[in-house]
Formats: structure tokens, C-alpha cells, sequence
């Protein structure tokens, strides 16, 4: 599969830090390849390449990115996640698997300019809810399940468990 990035738009770094987080580490878990985020945020990009370092994999982030430019250029097609979209059952047979796929989540109303560039606006359901579960839900149905528990070659690897907490450490190579 093709590689899956992630433009995370109307970024507030006081009021979305937590979210935006867990839209990075979410998208990560689920296969995605890195996030670009519109605003400058050091400490976001910090924390993110802290959970990198530790459980490994080449997830990348990279904060200030001009989103209308990112969109405009993307070599691949952008896929918009709106409440207002097409239904993702439908969707997902339309969406070529061989080229990368910039998916677009807003933070707040998102600029009409997103829809139209879009080559794909798509629904996960009908109702407002949030950016992380419908990125998480999306992704989960892109990927078939495949990214969740691929190895990474972290330094910490977590080893599901029916019971307890079982977590390896691997020496540095
Ligand atoms: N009015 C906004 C909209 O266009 O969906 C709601 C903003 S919502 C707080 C933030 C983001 O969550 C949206 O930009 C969208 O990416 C995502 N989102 C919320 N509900 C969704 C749904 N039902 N399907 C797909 N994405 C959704």
C-alpha cells in the first residue's frame, strides 16, 4: 500500500494540543506515515518523536506547514473527512491504492477551499464527532486492520497479553 499522510488544519496549540496528539499518535498506530500540522508547535513535534524513539517505526511530523500549498501540491489524492461527505462505504473502493493519500482533518469549521480541492470528501457517519475517531475509524477500514500490530522495531515492545502488562525492551542496534 501506498503511503498515508495526514494535514491536520486550524491547529490551536493551547486549546488542541491534546487532541492534535492523539491525531498524530492515532494515525501513527493505524499506518499512517507522518502528520503535517499548520501551526508551529515545538512541543508537539517533541512529543511525537518521543513516542517514535521509544516504539520505533518512521512516523514523521513536521508543524508550520502552509495547508493550502501541502494540498494543492500533494503528488497523490487528498481525501477530506467531513460529517457532510460521501458515505466511507462507498467511498473506499474509489480510492486508488497505489498512489499516497493525504487525508485532511480540521480542528474547527473547515474553509470551503478544502472541499473543493478534495478528490474525495468522505463521511464516517452522519453525525459531528470528533476528527480522531473518524480518522482512527477511516483508517482502521483503509488499511483493513493490517497496521495494528505490525512491528516497528522499537527499543519498547509491547506484547499483547491476556492479563498484565508485558513490555520487551530491545537493545539499541
Ligand atoms: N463542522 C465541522 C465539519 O466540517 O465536520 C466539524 C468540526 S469537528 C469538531 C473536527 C473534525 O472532525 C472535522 O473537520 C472532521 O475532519 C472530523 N469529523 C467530525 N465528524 C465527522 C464525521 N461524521 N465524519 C468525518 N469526519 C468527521
Amino acid at each position: 500500500m501506498a503511503g498515508i499522510w495526514i494535514m491536520r488544519i486550524g491547529h490551536r496549540p493551547e486549546r488542541d494540543k491534546r487532541v492534535t496528539t492523539h491525531v498524530a499518535l492515532s494515525s501513527r498506530a493505524l499506518g499512517a506515515k507522518g502528520i503535517f500540522v499548520d501551526t508551529e508547535d515545538p512541543v508537539l513535534e517533541e512529543n511525537i518523536r518521543s513516542v517514535v524513539d521509544r516504539f520505533g517505526g518512521d512516523y514523521t511530523i513536521r508543524t508550520g506547514v502552509p495547508w493550502r500549498q501541502e494540498i494543492k501540491d500533494f503528488p497523490g489524492k487528498v481525501v477530506h473527512l467531513t460529517m457532510y461527505g460521501q458515505r466511507v462505504d462507498e467511498a473506499l473502493p474509489k480510492i486508488p491504492r497505489d498512489e499516497d493519500i493525504l487525508i485532511v482533518v480540521g480542528a474547527e469549521k473547515v474553509p470551503a477551499e478544502v472541499y473543493q480541492r478534495a478528490d474525495f470528501n468522505i463521511s464516517v457517519g452522519n453525525q459531528p464527532h470528533s476528527e480522531i475517531a473518524a480518522l482512527a475509524i477511516f483508517l482502521d477500514r483503509f488499511t483493513e486492520g493490517k497496521a495494528l500490530y505490525a512491528d516497528r522495531g522499537g527499543h519498547l515492545e509491547v506484547v499483547p497479553n491476556e492479563r498484565g502488562k508485558t513490555v520487551v525492551e530491545h537493545d539499541p542496534e
